[in-house]
C-alpha cells in the first residue's frame, strides 16, 4: 500500500512543472502584479468595436502561463474581469501573457481539449486578446482532422485501438491517440504530434 502511494506521488511530482519564483519574475511582470493588487490597472474598450461604454470592475480570475522554454511556469496571473452595462463580462490580458499566449502549447491543447473534448462553448475558452474565434476553430478543424488521426494511429502500430464508441466525438477520439502516443514517447504535450501529423498529409495533399 505504502509502495503505490509512494509511485503515485514519485508520478505527480515528474508532472509538475518548475515554478518560477515570483522574486524572479520579469520586471513587467512584476509591475503588472503591484498595478492589479493596487488597483492601478486601466479599463481596456469593450470587446464590441464600437461600443463607447465605460467598463467597470467585475470579478477577477487567476491565468496560468508558460514563462519560457523549459516550460517554467509563472505563479498564478491575477486577472480582472471588466463589465461592459451593454454587453456584458469581459478582460484583458496583461500585454506580457498575450505575448507568452502565442508560444504556448497549453492554449493549443486547452482550446482543443475544451472545444472537443469537454464540449465547451468558445466563448468559454477565449479571452478577448487569446486566440480569435477562427483560429480556435482552424486549430479544432486541421489538428484533429481525420488524417492526423490516421497519421498518429500508423504511428502506434497497434499498440492503442481507436474505438470511436465512448469518445464524445472523432475529435475527441484523436486527442486521445495523440496523448497515447506522446505518453508512449514521454513527451509531456500531445499537440506537437498534431501538428507534425497535419503538415505530413498537407505535404502530400500538395503533391
Ligand atoms: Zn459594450
Amino acid at each position: 500500500m505504502v509502495v503505490w502511494a509512494l509511485w503515485g506521488y514519485l508520478l505527480s511530482v515528474k508532472e509538475e512543472r518548475t515554478q518560477c519564483s515570483v522574486d524572479l519574475e520579469p520586471l513587467r511582470v512584476k509591475g503588472y502584479r503591484e498595478d492589479f493588487w493596487a488597483g492601478r490597472l486601466l479599463a481596456p474598450q469593450c470587446k464590441v468595436s464600437g461600443c463607447q461604454e465605460c467598463l467597470s470592475r467585475a470579478d477577477m480570475y487567476y491565468r496560468f502561463a508558460v514563462l519560457n522554454a523549459m516550460g517554467w511556469v509563472l505563479f498564478p496571473v491575477p486577472i480582472q474581469r471588466w463589465l461592459c452595462a451593454l454587453h456584458g463580462r469581459t478582460s484583458a490580458l496583461p500585454p506580457f501573457l498575450h505575448r507568452y499566449l502565442h508560444y504556448m502549447v497549453e492554449v493549443v491543447e486547452a482550446v482543443l481539449v475544451g472545444i472537443s473534448e469537454d464540449g465547451k462553448r468558445l466563448e468559454e475558452l477565449v479571452e478577448i486578446d487569446g486566440p480569435s474565434a477562427s483560429t480556435a476553430y482552424r486549430w479544432n478543424e486541421q489538428l484533429l482532422a481525420e488524417q492526423v488521426r490516421e497519421w498518429i494511429l500508423k504511428r502506434l502500430r497497434g499498440a492503442w485501438e481507436l474505438t470511436l464508441q465512448g469518445y464524445s466525438s472523432a475529435r475527441s477520439g484523436t486527442i486521445q491517440a495523440a496523448r497515447y502516443l506522446a505518453k508512449q514517447m514521454q513527451i509531456r504535450s500531445f499537440s506537437p504530434f498534431l501538428q507534425r501529423a497535419k503538415l505530413a498529409y498537407m505535404i502530400r495533399y500538395a503533391e
